[in-house]
C-alpha cells in the first residue's frame, strides 16, 4: 500500500485539515479531516489534491501531489473523476442548449401574441 498525506489550508484565516491519499492495486481512497470530508460529501480539498493542484497544501510535500496524478489513472477514483468530468461537459452543453431553446421559446411568444392581435384586428376590419 502507498500512503501519502498532505496538510492543507484555504487561508491564514481557516483551520489546516489532513488529506490522506491511499493506493492499493487498484483502489485508491481520498479522506479530509475537514467537515465536508467524511463520506456523504466531496471536499474542495480533496477535489483539488486529485486534480493535482498543491494550492492550498501547507506541509513541505507539496511537489508529492504530482504522484498522485500518476497514481489516480485505473483506479476507481480515477474512473469515477472521468465520468464526473463527462457529465459535467454533457450538463454545460445541456445547460447551452437550454438556454438557446428558451430564447426560441420567448421569440414563439412573442410572434403568437402579434399573431393573435393580428387576427383580431382583421376581424374587427
Ligand atoms: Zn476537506
Amino acid at each position: 500500500m502507498k500512503e501519502l498525506k498532505f496538510i492543507v489550508q484555504e487561508s491564514n484565516n481557516t483551520p489546516h485539515h489532513t488529506v490522506t491519499i491511499r493506493k492499493e492495486k487498484n483502489n485508491l481512497s481520498a479522506r479530509c479531516t475537514c467537515e465536508s470530508g467524511g463520506h456523504d460529501s466531496l471536499c474542495q480539498h480533496r477535489l483539488s489534491i486529485l486534480a493535482g493542484k498543491a494550492k492550498w497544501v501547507i506541509s513541505d510535500n507539496g511537489a508529492d501531489v504530482k504522484r498522485v496524478i500518476n497514481w489516480l489513472a485505473w483506479t476507481d477514483v480515477g474512473l469515477a473523476i472521468n465520468e464526473v468530468t463527462q457529465a459535467q461537459k454533457q450538463l454545460k452543453a445541456a445547460g447551452k442548449e437550454l438556454e438557446a431553446a428558451t430564447e426560441r421559446l420567448k421569440e414563439a411568444e412573442k410572434a403568437a401574441a402579434e399573431a393573435r392581435t393580428k387576427l383580431i384586428e382583421v376581424m374587427n376590419d
